[in-house]
């Protein structure tokens, strides 16, 4: 057994990560005087949140008529019916006091001229139940509105006094021998000292996995820390199947273009300067949902009728719009543009192509982000003393795809939810579990083997092999063919873990190791995204698979789970929760409203 001081800390409540789902919470666990405190592995204000360009989606109408039963039902068919009912319409309903309380927290929000929050048009946010003309529904912040949001939360989650662990990595969860979460052990990267964090409720906000793939939108850092904690601890991942591209990452960086560039006006075209998005989306044709616009590109690109040298990417047009509305609505696509892509996006298109950009799936939740360990005979049962929430979750409100501004209204809306569920299930008076020290043993000892790790095979280099894999395998297009040949291959490069070299064995900023540590939270990941891939025989949003054409909701309108366990994943479903919170008669959503139907924008 790995032998090592470490340093113990009691709190009511810890928050694993400091992007916008983070601080929500743990600013509002601590506004209600439960003792909390925030590990992060990066400083709060790095977290990607930061780079969330577009902005964030509630129906406040300050821009013509809205309402949220028409959020609502946009949300339900983005997710292409694979969404929980009762999550959606608790996102919908409670996005407008969400967006509201930030802007009283600080948020600078851009304003129209009467001095309302701005709102600007998005993909896939329709009206009159999507029979209506594209609704402007995204509140934005010019295009820096997550970079607004975390800064604001940060400065308020210090004046409530929550405590911050910064540049710690949290390492493994601490479980009893029943399945409670008991908190984390993390690493201090800065001193390299040992931390154990006890706490009555644990709350997971580590962000998605996107660097499980080789090129994506999202930071270096999103390693589905979380992902992989969860999956040690014998708990599933769910729709790990569903993963968003992109349509407009910067062809070569994968740097991120904001749909709401499109949303002021942008368009795309192919080599022969088509408007193709007309042709496959008559009616919201460059706004139609992030699917089915990276799957039409994807298309035109094999049918020949891509640009640049090679034919390999589509072009993005803004040039024709006003160098006022550019520098005033999209500054830092601006910046980006010219600095990625070495283009003046007032005289020329900027080459783009889909790049990965959202994990749909996650840690399984209710919509109090209570953490689930599903049986067959309970499929909702909770996992005690352990919450997820962000992109990190599934609660599930995006299902097989996330529109455009729903990702920062999840991390609000259930980072509050989350808060307000622990203000009434922790015990304020009653005192920190005893720790179960196996587990405790069981975290050190990965750690050590990890540290002193005399394999032969590289971080970077095997993190590579994975990320290839997924991308060739796991990316927009999707046949039974490459999903198995995919699995097979990511089973081998799994199985590659156990011969690992770290050659850094020093605990102070060692980046080889921490590296090491993230890698083997993007594996079961990986793993599991390509693995329930290729098991659902259907296309449905993200996932299109061209042997399965057609949505098939009798057989697989089910969530995906996914355990991991001796380094191969193992499959099973839950259903889907079809009813929502509040009937029509209630002055809820009528259900005949949001029954399934082809999906056409
Ligand atoms: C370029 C880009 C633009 C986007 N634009 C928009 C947009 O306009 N609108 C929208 O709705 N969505 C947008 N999204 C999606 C959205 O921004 C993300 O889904 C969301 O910000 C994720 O927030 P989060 O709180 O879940 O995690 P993150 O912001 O990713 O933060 C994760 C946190 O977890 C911490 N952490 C992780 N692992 C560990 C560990 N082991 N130990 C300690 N700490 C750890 C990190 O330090 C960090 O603080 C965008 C995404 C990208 C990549």
């Amino acid at each position: 057994m790995a032998a090592y001081e470490y340093e113990t800390h009691e709190y009511d409540c810890i928050v694993i990560g400091a992007g916008g789902s983070g601080l929500r919470a743990t600013l509002g666990m601590a506004e209600q005087g439960l003792k909390t405190a925030c590990i992060t592995k990066v400083f709060p204000t790095r977290s990607h949140t930061v780079a969330a360009q577009g902005g964030i989606a509630a129906s406040l109408g300050n821009m013509g008529p809205d309402s949220w039963q028409w959020h609502m039902y946009d949300t339900v068919k983005g997710s292409d019916w694979l969404g929980d009912t009762d999550a959606m319409e608790y996102l919908a309903r409670e996005a407008p006091a969400a967006v509201y309380e930030l802007e009283h927290y600080g948020v600078p929000f851009s304003r129209t001229e009467e001095g309302k929050i701005y709102q600007r048009p998005f993909g896939g946010h329709t009206t009159e139940f999507g029979e209506g003309p594209p609704v402007q529904r995204t509140c934005a912040a010019a295009d820096r509105t997550g970079h607004a949001i975390l800064h604001t939360l940060y400065g308020q989650s210090l004046k409530n006094n929550a405590e911050f662990y910064i540049e710690y990595f949290a390492i493994d969860l601490i479980m009893s021998e029943d399945g409670v979460c008991q908190g984390v052990l993390a690493w201090c990267l800065d001193d390299g000292s040992l931390h154990l964090f006890n706490a009555k409720m644990t709350v997971l906000a580590t962000g998605g996995y996107g660097r499980a793939y080789f090129s994506a939108t999202s930071a270096h850092t999103c390693t589905g820390d979380g992902g992989g904690m969860v999956a040690r601890a014998g708990l599933p991942l769910q729709d790990m199947d569903f993963v968003q591209f992109h349509p407009t990452g910067i062809y070569g960086s994968g740097c991120l273009i904001t749909e709401g560039a499109r949303g002021e006006g942008g368009y795309l075209t192919n080599s022969e300067g088509e408007r193709f998005m007309e042709r496959y989306a008559p009616t919201y044709k460059d706004l139609a949902s992030r699917d089915v616009v990276s799957r039409c590109m994807t298309m035109e690109i094999r049918a020949g009728r891509g640009v640049g040298e090679e034919g390999d990417h589509i072009h993005l047009h803004l040039n024709h719009l006003p160098p006022e509305t550019l520098a005033e609505r999209l500054p830092g696509i601006s910046e980006s543009a010219r600095i990625f892509a070495g283009v003046d996006l007032t005289k020329e298109p900027i080459p783009v192509l889909p790049t990965v950009h959202y994990n749909m799936g996650g840690i399984p939740t209710n919509y109090w982000g209570e953490v689930l360990s599903p049986t067959k005979d309970d499929p909702d049962r909770i996992a005690p003393g352990l919450m997820a929430v962000g992109e990190a979750g599934c609660a599930s409100v995006h299902g097989a795809n996330r529109l455009g501004s729903n990702s920062l209204i999840d991390l609000v809306v259930f980072g509050r939810a989350a808060a307000i569920k622990a203000g009434t299930v922790v015990d304020r008076t009653g005192g920190n579990p005893t720790l179960n020290q196996a587990s405790v043993d069981a975290a050190l000892d990965r750690f050590d083997n990890l540290r002193y790790a005399k394999g032969a095979i590289p971080t970077a280099d095997l993190r590579l092999e994975m990320q290839k894999t997924m991308q060739a395998d796991a990316a927009v297009f999707r046949t039974d063919e490459t999903l198995a040949q995919g699995v097979e291959k990511m089973n081998g490069v799994s199985a590659k873990l156990s011969d690992i070299q770290v050659t850094d064995r020093s605990l102070v900023w060692n980046s080889d190791l921490m590296e090491t540590l993230e890698l083997t939270n993007l594996m079961p990941n990986a793993l599991a995204t390509i693995v329930s891939a290729e098991a659902r025989k259907e296309s449905r949003g993200a996932h299109a698979h061209e042997d399965y054409p057609d949505r098939d909701d009798e057989n697989w309108r089910i969530h995906s789970l996914s355990w991991f366990s001796g380094g191969r994943i193992k499959l099973d479903y839950r259903p889907v929760h079809l009813d929502p919170l509040t009937g029509h008669n209630e002055g809820g959503i009528d259900l005949k409203k949001i029954a399934p139907k082809a999906r056409v924008y």
